[in-house]
């Protein structure tokens, strides 16, 4: 899996449109502190469809558009592309290159793309589910993250070996599967009742 760029704009200290490439070397980014290094890892998070303001260093969602400076209007949305080689079909599109998209809007309103094709959160955690990447995957480690894996409880840590071993997805469907078997036998019960009164 290689990330090629990243496309950054209007998303907490990038006002403007700002390109990131990446070599299949290893990449560092340097700068001094405050400077925005680490909004560049929220920013791959955000993409991905974080959707804990916690993990993203913030309070509220619209802690992530550019708030402004003394010489710069805030702006009314934040927007990030993240984009994947998919020569190897890692992913599940024909397309060699896959481009993942969200926008945020001061209004609330989000909105997601997958190679410009608009789709729902939902799509973009299953296009990454399995693939190490996403919201439950391992490869941001930030600070503290080795820490908390060796911490957590055996069943939390079995999650990260899950998504290693690619079985995420089949435990989501069973997870949903479950909920809808549940609701389903509520509406049973409810319907009966109503039979019940009628009768
Ligand atoms: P350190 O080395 O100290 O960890 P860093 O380079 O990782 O620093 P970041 O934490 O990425 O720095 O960036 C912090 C900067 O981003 C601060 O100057 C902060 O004002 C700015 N910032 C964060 N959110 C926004 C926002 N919504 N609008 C404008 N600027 C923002």
């Amino acid at each position: 899996l290689y990330l090629k760029a990243l496309e950054i704009q209007g998303f907490k200290s990038f006002p403007d449109k700002t390109v990131l490439s990446f070599d299949e070397d290893i990449t560092a980014i340097v700068g001094p502190n405050g400077s925005g290094k680490s909004n560049i890892s929220d920013a791959i998070r955000w993409v991905m469809g974080e959707q804990s303001t916690k993990a993203l260093r913030g309070g509220k969602m619209e802690d992530v558009i550019f708030g402004g400076t003394q010489r710069r209007k805030q702006l009314g949305y934040a927007e990030v592309s993240l984009i994947l080689d998919n020569s190897g079909h890692v992913f599940d599109l024909e397309e060699s290159e896959v481009m993942v998209t969200r926008r945020y809007y001061r209004s609330g309103e989000s909105e997601y793309y997958i190679n410009r094709r608009s789709v729902r959160l939902k799509d973009v955690n299953e296009l990454f589910m399995d693939t190490g990447l996403g919201r439950e995957g391992y490869s941001i480690i930030g600070q503290g993250k080795i820490d908390e894996i060796l911490s957590v409880k055996s069943a939390d840590r079995r999650e990260v070996f899950e998504e290693a071993a690619g079985i995420s997805r089949f435990r989501h469907r069973k997870e949903e599967s479950e909920r809808k078997l549940e609701r389903t036998e509520e509406n049973l019960v409810r319907i009966t009742d109503k039979i019940d009164e009628l009768e």
